[in-house]
């Protein structure tokens, strides 16, 4: 699979969205794509770091954030 839509999955692969034939494609392509590799690693640093925050935020608070998420860096 190409890099390009390998950048399509990435999304669905960290949600876990993705049946197991297209994570077996992304793994493969992440395992020998230097610039997919880190940017997994980051999204699986943002995504760990927002859930630490979800306990550490009121109800009201964590819905703002949500919405911004949203808005921004994850869509
Ligand atoms: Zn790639």
């Amino acid at each position: 699979m190409k890099h390009e839509e390998i950048e399509v999955y990435l999304s669905g692969y960290l949600d876990g969205e993705l049946t197991e034939r297209e994570v077996q494609l992304v793994d493969n392509h992440v395992e020998t794509c230097a610039d997919c590799n880190a940017l997994v690693e980051e999204l699986r640093q943002v995504i760990a770091r927002v859930c630490q925050l979800r306990f550490a935020l009121s109800k009201e608070e964590w819905e703002r954030m949500e919405r911004h998420i949203q808005e921004g860096i994850l869509c």
